[in-house]
């Protein structure tokens, strides 16, 4: 078994239903348990500001398929939300990032891993640090909860005080 951690977020729609929708699925999946859900976040928007605010949350998924099965199923999760391709930092129904493979180090043409924007983005670290403390990030040896300590982004993420948006 391996274990993915995801970055799950939307910013078009009805963002919770769509991201709902979007875990149920990948937890069903032959092969993957859905082992851990974050909080859901509110969090302004990154790089392209001028767009709606997103739901973000981080799962975490252990999974028989090798990196790239998981990754193209990922991407087949974004298709199927409604997802068409738009510019990068974009408004979108879903996004669905692969954060970490467990402490796979791996970059080519489609996929870098782990995600290259994981240690800067609060959006990312506030909803990780909740499912994922001591998860070591295999570049930068320290655990999330460090660099969730060091980390300069001071962009708003609002954690959302309500049940797991898996409880519906
Ligand atoms: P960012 O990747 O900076 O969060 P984004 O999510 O807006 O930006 P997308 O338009 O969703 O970017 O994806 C652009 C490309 O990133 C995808 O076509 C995909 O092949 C590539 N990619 C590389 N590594 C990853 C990864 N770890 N997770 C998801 N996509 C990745
Ligand atoms: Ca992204
Ligand atoms: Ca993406």
């Amino acid at each position: 078994m391996h274990l993915a951690t995801v970055g799950v977020g939307s910013n078009l729609g009805d963002r919770e239903a769509i991201m709902r929708d979007a875990i149920l699925w990948i937890g069903a999946q032959p092969g993957n348990i859905l082992r851990a859900c974050s909080s859901l976040y509110e969090t302004e928007p990154f790089g392209n500001t001028d767009q709606e605010w997103f739901l973000n949350c981080v799962i975490q998924v252990d999974t028989s398929l090798p990196l790239k099965e998981f990754f193209r199923l990922l991407q087949e999760g974004e298709d199927r939300s409604g997802r068409t391709r738009t510019e990068r930092w974009g408004p979108r129904l879903l996004d669905l990032d692969l954060l970490f493979f467990n402490d796979t180090v791996h970059s080519d043409a489609v996929l870098t891993v782990p995600h290259p924007g994981v240690a800067v983005r609060r959006f990312v670290m506030e909803p990780l640090c909740e499912v994922a403390p001591d998860l070591v990030h295999p570049l930068l040896k320290k655990t999330v909860r460090v660099l969730l300590d060091e980390l300069g982004d001071s962009s708003r993420v609002v954690r959302l005080d309500r049940p797991s948006v898996l409880a519906h």
